[in-house]
């Protein structure tokens, strides 16, 4: 197998922790001989900040690491998404949907998928009358995907390349009609990390376990868009010593804040579980 290309793909939305570092050094490691790219995923202005873009940079240096320049930095690519979004919008595959949150928890009853009650299809019923008159209202809305019609469009079934376990078999229906842009964010995670992925041409997507049933909807988006199907490898999490997982909501130990107590480079990298 030639060499890989792998991403460390962070949020800024507050310092890096333990977990990032292990996620960074996991992508790294993978990398070996081959590339490793970085990428910020601020594509939500309301949570990502530019002096967490700065500190993990930093953090991420003092650790040792380097990386291609330059960094894709996903906020100064929103015409990118957008161009995708009317592609698949001119294919019939997105609609507007136009329910509150209230609405659609108001439909709770509705059956689950990996990200929750999924939609009950309120607004891909609409008449294209009914759609211009909200929209000519002024009426925020989001675009979901049609997920029947998408499966329709590509030749199933679908499948991804897992590190150390072979060919899984995805089912996106799942996710039903899933969100590809919001009403206060124009693309979504789902749509911003496969495209740019195809275009940086990562060949080996390395993240967090918890990400894995989303790779099922990726494998589906790089189909309808005609994207090439990197392989991936998604890595446990790590634990803190209570058995739970790292987070920035229990207050998990930043990097900053290691670097600050005296730690150094070496040390934490064996925090984070990469000793050599
Ligand atoms: N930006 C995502 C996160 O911080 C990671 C996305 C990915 O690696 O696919 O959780």
């Amino acid at each position: 197998m030639p060499p890989a290309t792998t991403r460390f793909a962070p949020s800024p939305t507050g310092l890096l922790h333990l977990g990032h570092a292990h996620a960074a050094l996991f992508a790294h490691r993978a990398a070996a001989g081959g590339r490793f790219l970085l990428r910020l995923e601020d594509i939500d202005r309301t949570r990502c900040r530019p002096e967490f873009a700065e500190a993990l940079l930093e953090d991420l240096a003092w650790l040792g690491l380097s990386w291609e320049q330059p960094v894709r930095v996903q906020s100064r690519h929103f015409p990118d998404y957008a161009a995708v979004l009317a592609g698949l919008r001119a294919r019939g595959l997105l609609y507007p949907c136009f329910c509150t949150r209230a609405e659609i928890a108001a439909s709770a009853s509705a059956p689950h998928g990996p990200e929750g009650a999924l939609y009950p299809g309120t607004c891909r019923g609409l008449s294209p009358a009914q759609r211009d008159a909200k929209v000519a209202a002024g009426l925020p809305y989001a675009l979901r995907l049609d997920m029947a019609a998408a499966l329709r469009a590509v030749p199933g079934p679908l499948c991804f390349e897992e590190a150390g376990e072979g060919r899984l078999r995805c089912d996106p229906a799942g996710f039903g009609d899933v969100v590809l842009a919001r009403k206060d964010t124009p693309a979504s995670y789902h749509l911003c990390v496969c495209h740019d992925d195809a275009l940086q041409g990562v060949t080996l997507v390395t993240r967090g376990v918890d990400l894995k049933p989303a790779t099922q909807l990726h494998r589906l988006l790089q189909a309808l868009c005609g994207w090439p199907q990197p392989a991936y490898a998604h890595h446990g999490l790590l634990l803190g010593p209570d058995g739970r997982r790292l987070a920035k909501r229990d207050q998990a130990p930043t990097l900053r804040a290691l670097r600050q107590a005296g730690r150094t480079p070496a040390e934490v990298r064996v925090l984070a579980g990469f000793p050599d």
